[in-house]
Order: structure tokens, then sequence, then C-alpha cells
């Protein structure tokens, strides 16, 4: 009887890991199609996103000011970068 219970209990883990398996491959196919249909951001420019990934609306900021040794605009290295309140 008790490997019959080992049995089905391997059974078990084996469905549930290809279950698992299955939605992580799924979800990174997703992840990948977003990332493929994003813009690039053009070089030595603002890479601040605007929006979110995937969607028509989303965007880099594009302000061809970067800062040096950054990948953003004075405003957005502002944000980026802040130094701790206390
Ligand atoms: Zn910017």
């Amino acid at each position: 009887m008790s490997a019959l219970l080992a049995h089905l209990f391997r059974d078990a883990l084996i469905t549930r890991d290809v279950a698992s398996a299955a939605a992580e491959g799924a979800a990174v196919r997703s992840l990948a199609a977003t990332l493929a249909a994003a813009p690039i951001p053009a070089p030595r420019t603002c890479q601040w996103p605007h929006g979110e990934p995937g969607r028509a609306e989303f965007r880099f900021c594009g302000d061809p000011g970067v800062i040096a040794g950054r990948p953003y605009c004075g405003r957005h290295c502002e944000v980026a970068y802040r130094r701790g309140t206390d």
C-alpha cells in the first residue's frame, strides 16, 4: 500500500511541476513578446520610461541632455538618484 501511495504522490508532484513549468513558460513568452514590441531608446538620449511596456502609448523620455555616465536627463536623474531624507 505504501508503494502505491508513493507512486501517486510522485505522480502528483510531477503533474504539479509540469503545470508550473508550463505556466512559467507562458509568462516568459509573454514577457519576451512585450519586450520585443517595445520601442528602443535612441542612443545618448534619456531612457526614462513613460507608460507600461507593451502598450501603444509606451515611450522613453528621449531628452538628448543626458547626464554624463547616467542613462537619464537631469530632471529624471533627480527622480532616479534621490538622496536619503534622513
Ligand atoms: Zn528624461
